[in-house]
């Protein structure tokens, strides 16, 4: 029998808390290798932030991570280093250039964007995505649904894992067809 396999799996995880949240990224964090690029998405409140202070408290990263709300890339030292780019407030996509953003790909280190889809065209292909939706019907504040996304390599060593961690709270999306 043949299934899609694991190269392109799309993958739903429904936390139901804040702390959910935290120990979820936390994990995410000690999985990334430098070179990894987590993409962000989802609305204003959803908890981007709140998941790159959880990777980053899982790579050992003692300093308090914020909005880089007027730097758009704030830098922090760790395991490996952790470059976080929020272009919420960005304008022009020069600017993008103007900070020189694709030096970054280059770095030994780990990048996390949030608002992921405003700065798309910059961005590699070879990236995790994760979307972020607060569910319109909830009991509860704090449930957030993460969609993950990772081809290949990443799902190997990303998205597999995170599924294997939490198996009950994780459903695949997609058994894409081979084609
Ligand atoms: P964003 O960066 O996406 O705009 P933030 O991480 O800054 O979002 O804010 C998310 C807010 O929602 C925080 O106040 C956080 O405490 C709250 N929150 C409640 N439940 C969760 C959860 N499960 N995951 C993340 N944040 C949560
Ligand atoms: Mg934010």
């Amino acid at each position: 029998m043949s299934n899609a396999g694991p190269q392109s799996a799309v993958v739903r995880f429904d936390l139901p808390d804040l702390a959910s949240m935290r120990k979820f990224g936390y994990f995410l964090g000690t999985l990334l290798k430098s070179g990894d690029v987590v993409a962000l998405n989802g609305d204003l409140g959803a908890g981007k932030t709140t998941l790159t202070q959880a990777i980053a408290s899982g790579l050992r990263i003692k300093d308090d991570v914020t909005s880089p709300t007027f730097t758009l890339i704030q830098e922090y030292s760790g395991k490996i280093p952790m470059f976080h780019i929020d272009p919420y407030r960005l304008t022009d996509n020069s600017e993008m250039y103007d900070i020189g953003l694709e030096d970054y790909f280059e770095r030994d280190g780990i990048i996390v964007i949030e608002w992921a889809d405003k700065i798309l065209d910059f961005l590699p292909d070879k990236r995790l995505n994760i979307c972020i939706d607060i569910p319109a019907h909830s009991d509860t504040e704090e449930q957030r649904i993460l969609t993950l996304e990772g081809e290949g390599e990443l799902y190997i060593t990303l998205v597999n894992p995170l599924e294997k961690k939490y198996p009950e709270i994780a459903q695949r999306r997609t058994a894409r067809a081979n084609s």
